[in-house]
């Protein structure tokens, strides 16, 4: 099982040598789309569909806060360098908005925006009594020390003490950020308000209050997703080939249970490239190296070294991205070869390769349905936490199976009832929860 909390060092080790399992995206491809203008276009068509009145269209476009800090760190030379922080709260009708953060040297306000938004019809989908927001802070965590991310951390945090809160807004792990990340979230919360708060983050430590089964929670969520999936289109997974993009926390467990469950991993990657075995990777065998090794799985020997571009293009059944945005855009979604597509993270799917998968009959079990396992356990946690009691393992993992596949099979009867794909099913779900929320609270003021 892959970790993500790695023992800490006290001197000057780069973040990368000591928890590189927290690096979890592949060499980028650089015609980025923008994500913001992905999601407003299904937005868009979700919108019209839904006939949404135009004021309640304008307020769901919107977010409702979007906050930018400086981060002034004093550096392990002396040297002082200033980060940009963003928090973005995108709606927090449904209740306290919930979403990650990522620590990236291309985190940008759009990118937040897009990725807060999503974290809301994500909750609207699974049901879960949550708005949407997203945080990052634009840094590269492979370049600082360990002392360094925990300075950016606590003054991130300390700037956002008017932003979260248990019944407020509340922060998980997302990109680069890790339990004890969360950790230093929460003693940063705690300290100032004066007491113990284990509420405020989500994806923290099990000693702190974290939940049993978290950090599994979207790779199981995936695997129940592509279950499901593979069940409507007649894969069975004994016999289905899987390709699986990005090896961090959601990758790597995404290939563990899928591979568990009979499917044959034929390809999987990380920053350091992709691997491909027609053969049959063991998973067992990349995790435990990406462990103990500080490139994660550069000069692992279990597959064929090919390109991130060749990954995604792997004659398989079932594809996996599970990395970052932008992965899958128009200029290659005519190559993909997978039947099915099972999105762990979050908008990998660009909104132009939507009609190309379309017209190729790929079903695509969009990121805001497929990565919601994070979120639903991010929720269990919070109410163990509000509980003051800790569930079992099995409670947790039976409840998110429980809400995944609800989760799904009310998405696939509205996909069916519109002749519509999944993605835009999902919308259509997500945005009418909202509206006919805000309908019945009405607006103040
Ligand atoms: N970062 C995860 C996501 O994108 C989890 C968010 C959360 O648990 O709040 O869904």
């Amino acid at each position: 099982m892959a970790t993500l909390t790695k023992d800490l060092p006290h001197n000057g080790t780069t973040a990368a040598a000591i928890a590189p399992s927290i690096y979890k995206e592949p060499a980028p491809i650089v015609d980025r789309d923008n994500p913001l203008e992905s999601m407003m276009q299904r937005f868009d068509k979700a919108a019209e569909i839904l006939a949404l009145e135009p004021g309640i269209y304008q307020y769901l476009k919107t977010p409702v806060k979007s906050v930018i800090v400086s981060i002034p760190i004093q550096m392990d030379d002396g040297s002082i360098q200033v980060f940009e922080g963003y928090r973005v709260i995108h709606n927090d009708i449904l209740g306290p908005s919930k979403g990650g953060i990522r620590y990236a040297p291309d985190v940008n306000l759009d990118e937040v925006k897009a990725l807060a938004a999503w974290m809301t019809w994500k909750c609207a989908v699974v049901d879960i009594p949550f708005g949407g927001a997203k945080g990052g802070v634009r840094c590269d965590p492979r370049h600082l020390s360990i002392q360094q991310i925990e300075k950016i951390t606590r003054r991130y945090t300390a700037d956002m003490l008017d932003v979260f809160g248990p019944d407020r807004d509340i922060p998980a792990p997302d990109v680069n950020t890790n339990e004890q990340i969360m950790a230093w979230i929460l003693d940063t919360y705690s300290m100032h308000v004066k007491r113990t708060e284990p509420g405020v983050v989500t994806g923290k430590p099990l000693v702190l209050g974290g939940s049993k089964g978290r950090r599994e929670a979207t790779g199981r969520g995936v695997m129940h997703s592509a279950l499901r999936a593979m069940e409507k289109i007649g894969i069975k997974p004994k016999s289905a080939t899987v390709a699986v993009e990005g090896f961090g926390n959601v990758g790597s467990i995404s290939a563990e249970l899928l591979a568990a469950e009979g499917c044959k991993i034929i390809g999987i990657s990380d920053i350091s490239g992709a691997y491909h075995n027609d053969g049959g990777i063991d998973v067992a065998d990349a995790i435990k190296y990406a462990e103990t090794h500080d490139h994660l799985l550069d000069g692992w020997k279990g597959g064929d070294k090919i390109t991130n571009e060749q990954l995604l293009t792997l004659d398989c059944d079932v594809l996996v991205p599970a990395a970052r945005e932008d992965r899958i855009t128009k200029r290659n979604a005519d190559k993909i070869q997978a039947k099915l597509i099972v999105e762990g993270a979050n908008g990998p799917t660009t909104a132009g390769a939507d009609p190309i998968l379309e017209s190729k009959s790929v079903l695509v079990v969009p990121d805001i349905l497929a990565n919601a396992g994070g979120v639903t356990v991010s929720y269990f946690e919070w109410v163990q936490n509000r509980m003051g009691y800790h569930w079992t393992l099995e409670v947790v993992n039976e409840r998110l199976a429980e809400t995944m596949n609800g989760a799904f099979d009310r998405v696939f009867e509205i996909s069916q009832k519109h002749k519509i794909p999944l993605r835009l099913a999902s919308y259509v779900l997500a945005i009418d929860k909202v509206a006919k929320t805000l309908r019945l609270r009405g607006i103040y003021g």
